[in-house]
C-alpha cells in the first residue's frame, strides 16, 4: 500500500455550555482538524488533531508532500521521517504525527480486517470505563442553561451525569476560583457520592505551598489521585513529600525523556497518557509498558476529543494491562459528533471498544460538511482567554482567581 492523498478539514462542534479552566475557557465549542489519509487501494484512514484553521491545514499539506508514496505500515519510519526528536527542535509535529498515525493504523486495520487494538497486542477488555468530567461552566448564551458556578450546581451536574451515563468516578476541573472555594466544592462532591471515587485537577496553577495545603485538606476522601496541583516536576516532588495522595500528570510527563526523569527521581505516581500529546497510540502503549515495568500508574487523558480521537482512546484503553483508573473524556459535553451514528453511547459509565476493522468509526460526510461550515462561520477561539475577563492573563502560579459571585453569561456566538 502507498499513501496517495492527505486531506485536513477544520471543524467546530458545539458544546452544551462553555467550559472554564485554569488557562481560560473552551468558548462553547471544540475546534478540531479531521485528517483523512487515502491509499492507492482505495482505503481511507481517519485521524484527528486539536485546533484547526489555515495553519493546521497548511501543515498537513506540507506533510503530504513528504508522505506521498509512503507505506502506511511503516509507522516507525514515519515517526523519524516527520518527528525525528532532534529535527523536532525546528518544528513541532508531534500532534500531527499522532493524527497521521491514527489514520495509518485505521488503514492497516481495514486492510487486514482487524480492529486497531488487535494490531496493538489484542484487547484485554471490551469496554473502557470513564469518569464524569465536572467543569465550571458558563451558561450557554443561546439557552441560558448549563451554568456550573456554585457547589449545588457542581453536585447537580455530577448527579445528572451519573444518572444519564452511570459514572462512578468524578473528576473536578479546578484552578478557576480560589482554592479555598474549590476545596469546599470538592468536599461537597465527596459527601454527595460517598461510594464513588474522585480526582481534582487545577491544571498546575497552585503554588507548591497551596498544592500541599489543598492535598492535605482532601486526604481521607476517596481520591484516585491529585492531578497536576502544581506546575513542574520539582513542585510535584515537593508536594508528594508532604501529601499522602498519589499525584498524577498530563502536563509534566508527556514524553519519554520526562518519563525517564520521573522514574529516576519520582515526582508523579500516575501518568495520564494522551494519544495526541505523546504522538500516537503506539507511543502511549510503549509508555504504559515502561510504567508497568516500574510500577508507575497509568490512565487515559482527554484533550478534548471527537469520535475519531475517542476511538483511539478506547483502543488504547483496551490493550494496556495496567489501566487501573477510569479514563477521562470531554465527550459528554459535546452536542454531536462527526462520525456515523452520532455520539458513541455510554453504558454503566463505560463505552464499548469498537469492533469494526481499523478504528471502527466512519465519517458522517454530512456532519463533516455541516461542522466545517460552522468552523468557517465562527472561526477559532483563544483557549487561553476567558471571554468575561479580557484583561486577565493566566499566571502560574495563579493569584488572579475568578469571582464565584459573578453570574454573567458571556456573549459568545453559538
Ligand atoms: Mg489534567
Amino acid at each position: 500500500m502507498r499513501i496517495i492523498d492527505i486531506r485536513a478539514t477544520s471543524v467546530t462542534v458545539p458544546l452544551e455550555a462553555p467550559l472554564r479552566h485554569a488557562n481560560g475557557c473552551h468558548w462553547g465549542r471544540f475546534v478540531r482538524t479531521i485528517v483523512e489519509v487515502e491509499t492507492d487501494n482505495g482505503l481511507i484512514g481517519l485521524g484527528e488533531m486539536g485546533g484547526g484553521g489555515e495553519s493546521a491545514e497548511a501543515m498537513f499539506r506540507a506533510l503530504k508532500a513528504m508522505l506521498l508514496g509512503h507505506d502506511p505500515a511503516r509507522l516507525e519510519e514515519m515517526r523519524f521521517l516527520i518527528a525525528n526528536p532532534t529535527a523536532s527542535l525546528y518544528n513541532n509535529r508531534t500532534q500531527a504525527l499522532a493524527a497521521l498515525e491514527f489514520a495509518c493504523l485505521d488503514i492497516l486495520g481495514q486492510a487486514w480486517g482487524v480492529p486497531v487494538c488487535d494490531i496493538l497486542g489484542g484487547r484485554l477488555r471490551d469496554r473502557v470505563t470513564f469518569a464524569t468530567y465536572c467543569f465550571w461552566r458558563y451558561a450557554n448564551p443561546a439557552t441560558g442553561e448549563g451554568e456550573v458556578r456554585t457547589p449545588q450546581q457542581m453536585v447537580a451536574f455530577a448527579a445528572e451525569m451519573k444518572r444519564r451515563f452511570g459514572f462512578t468516578t468524578h473528576k473536578m476541573k479546578g484552578g478557576v476560583f480560589h482554592p479555598d472555594y474549590e476545596i469546599e466544592v470538592y468536599r461537597a462532591l465527596a459527601a454527595a457520592f460517598p461510594e464513588d471515587s474522585l480526582r481534582f485537577d487545577p491544571n498546575g496553577v497552585l503554588s507548591t505551598e497551596q498544592a500541599i495545603r489543598f492535598g492535605q485538606g482532601i486526604e481521607g476522601l476517596r481520591n484516585d489521585y491529585l492531578e497536576d496541583p502544581v506546575y513542574g516536576l520539582n513542585g510535584m516532588r515537593r508536594t508528594r513529600e508532604m501529601v499522602r495522595i498519589p499525584l498524577a500528570t498530563n502536563t509534566v510527563v508527556v514524553n519519554f525523556e520526562q518519563l525517564a526523569a520521573n522514574i529516576l527521581n519520582t515526582a508523579v505516581d500516575v501518568i495520564l497518557l494522551d494519544t495526541t500529546f505523546w504522538g500516537g497510540i503506539r507511543a502511549c502503549v510503549k509508555a504504559a509498558s515502561v510504567c508497568e515495568t516500574f510500577q508507575i500508574g497509568v490512565a487515559v487523558h482527554s484533550s478534548g476529543e471527537l469520535g475519531i480521537q475517542l476511538a483511539t482512546m478506547l483502543h488504547l484503553g483496551a490493550v494496556i494491562p495496567n489501566l487501573s483508573f477510569a479514563a477521562d473524556a470531554h465527550y459528554h459535553h459535546l452536542t454531536d459528533d462527526i462520525i456515523q451514528g452520532g455520539l458513541m453511547k455510554y453504558e454503566r459509565g463505560s463505552i464499548a471498544v469498537p469492533e469494526g476493522p481499523g478504528l471502527g468509526v466512519k465519517l458522517d460526510r454530512e456532519k463533516l460538511g455541516e461542522y466545517s461550515e460552522l468552523y468557517k462561520r465562527l472561526g477559532g477561539y483563544a483557549y487561553d482567554r476567558d471571554p468575561l475577563r479580557p484583561d486577565w492573563s493566566p499566571l502560574v502560579p495563579n493569584d488572579r482567581w475568578a469571582d464565584p459571585a459573578d453570574s454573567r453569561t458571556p456573549a459568545i456566538p453559538y
